[in-house]
């Protein structure tokens, strides 16, 4: 999970929201409360959320990742939806509520289903920044709080899907850690300035290929920048690159 900025709010969510919360309140009122709409009735008055003109720029300004696991859809992902931070069913009245929309994959949506989030909160990546709340430790994420264990347990971060993904990930930057520890030896046996700085080359694009692993648009950039910013292999390139 990493850190995201929230997008303005869309004007079509302004122009409509007044309109929909009125219908949707008046329809609590009327049943008595959310849960007991019923079901057709509960959709063609909530639906809006979901408009195309919401949806889009929201998921955009997170890479269209998951904000919760870090997952697309075509690479260990489910499909992106709109997520309600505090539950819709908990809470009608953030229904349409820019501020509580979160893009998420429909696994993660399904596993923090209602747990009621302002009683007990968890990571909100548009408010809080996830690296004060987890760690990485192989290819899991560890709390270093309370609402980074919380969190950890509601959405299921460490769900088998994603221990296989970072599994995989791992490896892949491991490789490019050996290329650069073989680099590092050779480039310490060159003799001439020449022959080193074709070896820092070497060791320039390895670096690049390592980094971009951590890009926020790539998918576990939270869990990639971790176990990059502790490789020894890559911190000692990192140094002669920058000697
Ligand atoms: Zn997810």
């Amino acid at each position: 999970m990493i850190k995201l900025s929230r997008p303005d709010k869309p004007q079509f969510l302004t122009d409509n929201e007044a309109t929909w919360n009125v219908a949707l309140t008046a329809a609590v009122e009327q049943f008595g409360g959310y849960k007991d709409i019923p079901k057709a009735q509960k959709e063609s008055l909530t639906k809006h959320y979901r408009h195309d003109n919401i949806k889009l720029p929201l998921f955009a300004a997170a890479h269209d990742k998951c904000a919760y696991c870090e997952c697309k859809p075509a690479q260990g992902g489910s499909y992106i939806q709109v997520e309600h931070f505090y539950p819709k069913s908990l809470y009608p009245e953030h229904c349409f509520d820019w501020h509580n929309f979160l893009p998420v994959c429909a696994r993660c949506n399904l596993a923090k289903s209602n747990f009621d989030t302002k009683l007990t909160p968890i990571i909100n990546p548009y408010e809080d920044t996830p690296k004060e709340y987890l760690r990485v430790s192989l290819a899991k994420l560890k709390p270093l709080n309370d609402k980074g264990r919380v969190t950890i347990q509601e959405v299921n971060l460490n769900a088998d899907r994603l221990i296989k993904i970072r599994t995989e990930l791992m490896t892949d930057i491991q490789i490019l850690t050996e290329d650069i520890a073989e680099q590092i030896t050779e480039y310490h046996e060159e003799q001439t300035p020449t022959k080193q700085n074709r070896k820092k080359l070497k060791l320039a694009d390895l670096v690049e290929r390592v980094e971009d692993f951590k890009q926020p648009q790539e998918i576990q950039s939270f869990f990639c920048e971790q176990i990059i910013q502790d490789d020894d292999d890559y911190l000692a390139a990192k140094a002669i690159l920058a000697a």
